[in-house]
This record gives structure tokens, C-alpha cells and sequence, in this order.
């Protein structure tokens, strides 16, 4: 590897506490823009390495192996563009929290939707490419377009309904930078202050707090992999430190120092107990990364 030109890269830099699963070893090298300038610098630099390359927001949807990751983190956490266009559109950065789009925008102006992206943790951009959210929506539905890095340049892909899925995408391949995109909203005639309280209320009830990546799972068509784990009588099952959560089966949660192989080892657990049981594949949601 070339020695990046850089004084916003790190070697060894260590990736655990850049996850919430708390879980894994160093990068090799991190590099950590500040803005989309050197974003574009750096992403050059990058491809012309030959080591593997990964990009990282918040880090609340991977688990990492404890031996690390071997070549180059790029984050994109620095990429705090936020332009109010007016006509209730927003072009913003990858790097903003989603939590901050959802009190500061959405919130703030009473848009339709807060319900759809209340308490997701991460980032803008691992938003985007998960299309993060709940029963009542997700992310990408509120996009006009999407600014994407990639080896031939940059470009701005308009958003339309074909282009994601329930947490997937398909305009952003592994390895490409979202920068940020264009939001639209519009103007609701509920109280949303009132949804979002609700709904955080509803997640200190029902889902476990600590270490974890939310649901591990992605739920079936017509059912809820929690349901299923939960059937087959996995609560509280343990592997090492991690646990399958006692209050919620779609939580694996790093209770106690737990490694990679703790928490693959309860992964693969439920996954075979369900198939076993019930016949259904279950696919994790949770970007696993060896
Ligand atoms: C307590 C808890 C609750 C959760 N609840 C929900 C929920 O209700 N709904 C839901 O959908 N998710 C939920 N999640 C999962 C997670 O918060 C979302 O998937 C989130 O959108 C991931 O964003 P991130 O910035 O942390 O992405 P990361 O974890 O950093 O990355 C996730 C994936 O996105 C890619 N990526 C990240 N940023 C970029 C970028 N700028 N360009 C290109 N690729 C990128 C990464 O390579 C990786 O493959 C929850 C997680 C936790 C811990």
C-alpha cells in the first residue's frame, strides 16, 4: 500500500468502538474526510490500492472480525453538506445522523414520515444504502436523488420506486461512496411530535439496550424473524459474551465482551433452528464483515 497522502488517515485504527456492536479489530488504515472534497481524494487514492476497501457511516449495521479489517476504511461521517433548497427540499450529506434529519428537518417542520425513520441509529448515507425504516416507510421513499461515488466519477442518480426494496438498494454497489442526496418532504397534517414520541416510547419498551445492530434478521415476506427465533425457543441462548436477547429474538446483544465468533455463533444457530423448524431461510440484515 502506498502511503496516503493524508493527514486525515490513521493506521491500526481500531473499528470496534466505531461500531455500536463494540465488536472487532483495526483497519489497517482508516481515512476520515472532513468534507466531499477530500472525500473525492481520498476514494482516488483508494481505488488505486490493491488492498480491500470498505465504507463505513455510523457503524450501527456491521460486525466486524476480531482480527480487524485488512486493507482501507473510508468513512463518511466528515460529509456534513445541509442545503435548504426551499419548497421543502434538502440536499444532505452522508455524514449527518439520520436521527439529526428527523428532529431538525422533519421535526421541525412538521413533514410526513417521522414515524417511518424515528430511532434509527447511523448515518444519512447508511441510510441510503440500507434503506433503513420501519412498517411505516424508509428512507429512500423520500429521496428525489442520490449522489454516488464510484470508479467512472460521480453521479447523481434521480430516485424512483424500482431503485430500492425493503433494506436494499440497488443503485449503490459494495465499495461505492454515497455522498448525500436530495430530499423531499412534505407537510403533514398530523402531529408528528406526537409520532415520534410514540414511537421512541415504543422502542424503550420493546427492544433491549447495549451493544447490538438492531434486528439481525431481515423479516420473512408475511412473518417476523423475531417470532420465529423466539418459537423455536432461543431466547436468552448464549454464545460467550452475546446473547439472544430475553426481550426481543431478533436482538443479538454483546452483553459481556462478546467475540465475532460469539455472535456469528448464535447467528447461525438461529438460523439453522429456524430452517430446521419452520423451512424458512432467514438473511441476515447485519453486513458481516471478515
Ligand atoms: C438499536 C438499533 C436499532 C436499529 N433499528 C433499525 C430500524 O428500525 N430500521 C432499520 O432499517 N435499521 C435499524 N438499525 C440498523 C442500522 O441503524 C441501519 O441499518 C442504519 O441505517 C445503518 O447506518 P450506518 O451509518 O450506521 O451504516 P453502517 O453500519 O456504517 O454501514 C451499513 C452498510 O452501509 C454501507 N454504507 C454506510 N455508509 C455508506 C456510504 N456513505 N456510502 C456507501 N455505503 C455506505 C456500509 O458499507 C455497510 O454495508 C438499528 C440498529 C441499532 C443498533
Amino acid at each position: 500500500m502506498e502511503t496516503p497522502p493524508f493527514d486525515f488517515a490513521v493506521a491500526a485504527y481500531p473499528l470496534a468502538p466505531a461500531t455500536l456492536y463494540n465488536v472487532g479489530g483495526p483497519a489497517r488504515l482508516a481515512l476520515l474526510p472532513r468534507n466531499e472534497d477530500e472525500c473525492r481524494a481520498a476514494y482516488a487514492w483508494m481505488l488505486r490500492q490493491p488492498e480491500r476497501k470498505l465504507i463505513l457511516g455510523g457503524g450501527s449495521n456491521v460486525l466486524i472480525a476480531d482480527e480487524g479489517f485488512p486493507g482501507v476504511v473510508l468513512f463518511t461521517t466528515g460529509l456534513k453538506r445541509l442545503d435548504d433548497l426551499g419548497d421543502h427540499r434538502y440536499s444532505i450529506g452522508s455524514g449527518h445522523d439520520l436521527d439529526f434529519v428527523v428532529r431538525e428537518i422533519m421535526l421541525a417542520n412538521n413533514y410526513d414520515g417521522v414515524g417511518a425513520l424515528t430511532g434509527i441509529p447511523g448515518s444519512v448515507g447508511g441510510a441510503i444504502y440500507m434503506n433503513a425504516g420501519t412498517v411505516n416507510g424508509s428512507t429512500c421513499q423520500f429521496m428525489e436523488s442520490v449522489d454516488i461515488l464510484g470508479p467512472e466519477g460521480l453521479a447523481v442518480i434521480p430516485m424512483t420506486p424500482e431503485r430500492y426494496t425493503y433494506r436494499g438498494q440497488n443503485f449503490c454497489a459494495p465499495g461505492d461512496v454515497i455522498l448525500g442526496g436530495l430530499f423531499r418532504f412534505t407537510v403533514s397534517d398530523q402531529d408528528q411530535r406526537a409520532i415520534y414520541d410514540h414511537y421512541i416510547a415504543r422502542r424503550l419498551e420493546k427492544q433491549p439496550r447495549g451493544y447490538c445492530c438492531g434486528s439481525v434478521f431481515k423479516n420473512p415476506p408475511g412473518d417476523h424473524a423475531g417470532r420465529l427465533i423466539e418459537a423455536c425457543g432461543l431466547k436468552g441462548a448464549r454464545r460467550g459474551g452475546a446473547v439472544i436477547s430475553p426481550m426481543h429474538a431478533n436482538f443479538i446483544m454483546n452483553e459481556n465482551n462478546a467475540g465475532f465468533d460469539d455472535i456469528v455463533g448464535l447467528i447461525q444457530l438461529a438460523r439453522s433452528r429456524v430452517r430446521e423448524q419452520f423451512g424458512v431461510e432467514l438473511e441476515p440484515e447485519v453486513r458481516i464483515i471478515r
